[in-house]
């Protein structure tokens, strides 16, 4: 299932995105009733997706982010993976939708891509066993980990380099039932490859994240994991269109516009 979180005019809602995503113009979305975290009911509304505005597909209360979860951009980085997972945050100012801007800031002069798949936590949790993992996740989107590289290799802390306004894309929507341990992720700029990888190459896999980061800190519904990106990370430049595709969820794009 698809859960997309939408606008018509001034009314925000959630709802289940129906039809062949290869033909877009068969799209619809299903308004739900309240939101879907727990049991979620349809209201027999319906709307073209063509006809709708998609929103950020959750609101979250924290996103937590993974440091070089793959191997290959450890060593584009100019490192190893970590002995233990390297965890940041970026702060829910983060957050934009599908087709909104990423603001390109007069802090940074070297603003980069990071294609993710994001996983999205449906319920209050902690201390999650690996076991239980499944219950805790609503299920899975695209997020583009905009980093300015520049601040993060000046401060030790890199809430400024990952936590600026616009830096965490996410969207199109949500899928429910996806098993994500083998799937091609990439991320292109002006239809140029920049990235392409498969989750499988994660160096800790989505169950592991999330007890490791379960342990620490208390996960609500809606907040966001960022699993790390796969090699091939590189410069934004304003006015540039870049697109985070997961396979089985479907394409994230965002243009960069200078920071009004
Ligand atoms: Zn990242």
């Amino acid at each position: 299932v698809r859960i997309a979180r939408f606008s018509t005019g001034s009314d925000v809602r959630f709802g289940v995105v129906e039809g062949d995503e290869r033909q877009p113009g068969t799209l619809t979305v299903a308004t739900l009733a309240g939101h879907p975290f727990g049991e979620a009911a349809l209201t027999g509304e319906r709307h073209a997706l063509a006809d709708v505005r998609l929103l950020a597909p959750v609101l979250p209360s924290k996103i937590i982010g993974i440091g070089k979860n793959y191997a290959e951009h450890a060593r584009e980085m100019g490192g190893d993976v970590p002995g233990t997972p390297v965890v940041f945050l970026k702060p829910s100012t983060s957050v934009i939708g599908p087709g909104d801007a990423i603001a390109y800031p007069d802090v940074s002069a070297e603003v980069h891509h990071e294609g993710e798949l994001a996983v999205v936590i449906g319920r209050l949790c902690r201390d999650v066993p690996a076991g239980r993992v499944p219950e805790v996740v609503l299920g899975f989107t695209c997020a583009n980990d905009v980093t300015a590289r520049d601040l993060q290799r000046a401060e030790p802390q890199w809430a400024r380099a990952k936590g600026l306004d616009t830096f965490c894309p996410l969207g199109p929507w949500v899928v429910t039932d996806l098993d994500p341990s083998d799937l091609a992720i990439g991320c292109t700029v002006n239809g140029e490859v920049r990235q392409a990888g498969r989750t499988a190459d994660m160096v800790r896999d989505v169950t592991e994240l999330v007890t490791h980061v379960s342990r620490s800190m208390t996960l609500l519904p809606g907040d966001v994991i960022l699993t790390g990106t796969p090699a091939g990370v590189g410069p934004l430049q304003v006015g540039d269109e870049v697109a985070v595709t997961v396979e089985g969820i479907g394409t994230l794009t965002n243009r960069v516009i200078k920071r009004g």
